[in-house]
């Protein structure tokens, strides 16, 4: 009998420890699916943050386009003539005070140009100031067919165009400029009755030179010329 009773005990304390392991069992089971479901979320979490990523960095790329294009446009409007859109006298001085560098590993030597329309107050005077900004477009094309791509034009201001002549020596860029002077004069720019003509200045950069020096020795010969009747190049070494 005691033998009996203490069997019921023995079973009822297993039952008991069978009941409480169940319970653990359903306890952990419970964690364990939370914790699928936390990594779940995670997971999601994660891809939907990179899809973002993904969307930033294109935009991100998408934008560093739209800027690198505008930085080319600003640059481009800020070194361009507005009228002509040849280089503009700022952007000439840089590329001067750059071949003046240069000159020292030139074989041929550099030439500077510094042309201007003989009476352009008279062509804007008589046919007004747009057909005098026509004219201005025109030469700057006419100029722009007749030199190499490797040759600097710009317009110093006005109706005065300046030009870098890479290896040319000293009669090469007198040739030049005679040349350009002919093409000018032989070009129609239809001014009913009026020829249009420039004078030119013509020198050779020295490596001694500034663009102060260079620009005022090719302007004093600018000035020769106009004094000895336009349509003509005079030089200055
Ligand atoms: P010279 O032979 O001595 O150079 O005589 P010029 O008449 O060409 O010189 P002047 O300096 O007396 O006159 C230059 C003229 O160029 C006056 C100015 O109105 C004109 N001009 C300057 N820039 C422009 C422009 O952008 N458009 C037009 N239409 N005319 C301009
Ligand atoms: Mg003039
Ligand atoms: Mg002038």
């Amino acid at each position: 009998m005691e033998r009996e009773a203490d069997l019921i005990q023995e079973n009822r304390r297993l039952q008991r420890k069978i009941k409480l392991l169940e319970e653990a069992l359903q306890q952990e089971r419970s964690v364990h699916a939370k914790y699928n479901e936390a990594i779940l979320k995670i997971k999601e979490k994660d891809k939907a943050l990179l899809e973002m990523n993904r969307t930033l960095e294109m935009k991100v790329q998408e934008r560093t386009v739209e800027l690198t294009s505008a930085i080319d446009k600003l640059a481009h409007l800020a070194s361009t003539d507005s009228l002509t859109q040849i280089n503009n006298r700022m952007r000439f001085n840089i590329l001067l005070s750059q071949k003046i560098a240069e000159t020292s590993r030139s074989k041929e030597g550099i030439g500077l140009v510094l042309f201007d329309i003989d009476r352009f107050k008279d062509v804007n005077d008589t046919f007004g100031h747009q057909v005098g900004d026509r004219v201005l477009t025109e030469l700057a094309a006419l100029i722009k067919n007749h030199i190499r791509k490797s040759d600097i034009f710009a317009r110093w201001g006005g109706e005065e165009f300046a030009l870098i002549l890479d290896d040319c020596h000293f009669s090469c860029v007198r040739d030049m400029a005679e040349e350009l002077r002919m093409v000018v004069e032989n070009h129609d720019f239809a001014l009913d009755g009026f020829t249009l003509t420039c004078s030119y200045g013509v020198t050779l950069l020295k490596t001694s030179d500034t663009t102060n020096t260079a620009i005022e020795r090719v302007d004093k010969a600018l000035y020769v010329a106009k004094h000895r009747g336009r349509n003509r190049v005079v030089s200055r070494l």
